[in-house]
């Protein structure tokens, strides 16, 4: 479904969490999801429907201050959910947190917010999600398959 979709406008938080959350079956796991937009976008709103659709339960806050947050899963496919915010840290503090093995992982999926940070260290085959603030509660979602 995903695939043929190019961007779509959400008018209020919960229909981005919706979309994140029907977004979220497509996944098969080994993902690299990059999420730009500006502050207030609609990022991790959009990043707490998809870990609701793929079966998280715990609370899902922003991860801003801790750079990282993991959650796993006991699905075959799907182990483990990387949530990533780079807005405080650089490129080589990505790399430290365990990067390299991250997003090798098949049964990885990784999310990040604010990607054009650490822009050189991203792999080509990731999807990139753009949010744009179009009015307080209007956002456009445009879907980026083919590269950034
Ligand atoms: P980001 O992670 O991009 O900084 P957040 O998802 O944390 O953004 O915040 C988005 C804010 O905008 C939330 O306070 C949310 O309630 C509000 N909001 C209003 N309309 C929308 C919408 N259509 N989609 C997403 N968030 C919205
Ligand atoms: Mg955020």
């Amino acid at each position: 479904m995903f695939m043929d979709l190019k961007e779509i406008i959400t008018n209020s938080s919960k229909e981005t969490f919706d979309l994140g959350k029907d977004f979220a079956k497509d996944l098969k796991g080994g993902e690299i999801l990059c999420f730009s937009g500006d502050l207030g976008a609609g990022k991790t709103t959009f990043t707490q429907g998809l870990l609701a659709g793929l079966g998280v339960s715990e609370k899902v806050n922003s991860p801003t201050f801790v750079i990282i947050k993991e959650y796993q899963l006991d699905k075959k496919e799907i182990k483990n959910i990387y949530h990533i915010d780079t807005y405080r840290v650089e490129k080589d503090d990505i790399i430290d947190l365990g990067w390299d093995d991250m997003i090798k992982k098949e049964e990885n999926i990784t999310i990040i917010e604010w990607p054009e940070k650490i822009n050189e260290i991203i792999p080509q085959k990731s999807i990139w999600i753009k949010f744009e603030h179009l009015s307080e509660d209007k956002r456009k979602i445009i879907f980026n398959y083919e590269n950034k």
